[in-house]
């Protein structure tokens, strides 16, 4: 699975070290224009926002300076295959999602829990190395075949490679590491791994629920976004 980001960061929030000055939000509201779910007809969550400037990002993304990466929980945009377009200029335009809810057309009541809140709190984002020890235990654990991985991860320590943190760049872990990528829907381009988002959020509810993976993947050149989830 190529990464659009080759080094490995662990997202943390909440107070950064002293002296960290980066311009990136976990959770919040989209700053992006026109960033409405278009199956709830409201502003869509954010997982965070990120300063594409920032040398971590090398430049990849040029020369789109902002990026929000947005997700809904209350409809089934991302239960198929949900791509936006980030567009100069901080617009979004959605590509391909797919239509209604567990309870229909509309959103879903009480999906992921009573009193969802529908965006959190924001806080600073900073990233920590993810060192790369973890990283290659990774590669080889995910090199195995499927049958084999479950037997074997329980020898090589699965506690060693699964920090279940938030993760942008490198090597993610995942409960089904797929062996397909999303395929960019403008220019059919195989496309990259971005970030991994666990269940955790500034409200100690969670996103979601435990076990829970939100995967963005881009292609740099249509600057083309898609998401999907797994669960454990
Ligand atoms: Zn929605
Ligand atoms: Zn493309």
């Amino acid at each position: 699975m190529e990464s659009l980001i080759r080094d490995s960061y662990l997202i943390r929030w909440g107070t950064p070290p002293p002296g960290l000055c980066q311009k990136r939000e976990f959770c919040g509201l989209p700053r992006s224009k026109n960033s409405i779910c278009p199956n709830c007809q409201v502003l869509m969550m954010r997982h965070a926002g990120l300063d594409l400037t920032d040398p971590v990002f090398g430049g990849e993304l040029k020369p789109l300076d902002w990026l929000d990466l947005l997700f809904c929980w209350k409809c089934n945009v991302a239960h198929g295959s949900f791509f936006y377009h980030a567009q100069m200029g901080g617009e979004v335009t959605i590509l391909d999602y797919k239509k209604g809810s567990e309870d229909g057309d509309s959103p879903s009541e009480d999906f992921p829990y009573d009193d969802y809140p529908g965006w959190f709190l924001q806080t600073p984002l900073w990233l920590e190395d993810l060192p790369k020890e973890i990283q290659e235990l990774r590669v080889k654990h995910f090199s195995y075949d499927w049958d084999d991985r479950s037997e074997r991860a329980r020898s090589v320590s699965l506690k060693a490679i699964d920090s279940d943190a938030s993760q942008i760049g490198g090597v993610p872990f995942l409960w089904n590491f797929p062996d397909k990528r999303m395929v960019c829907p403008i220019c059919h381009a195989d496309m990259k791994f971005f970030a991994v988002f666990s269940n955790e959020s500034t409200d100690p509810r969670g996103f979601a629920c435990d076990g829970v993976h939100v995967v963005y993947e881009i292609f740099a050149g249509c600057r083309v976004i898609g998401v999907w989830q797994e669960i454990d």
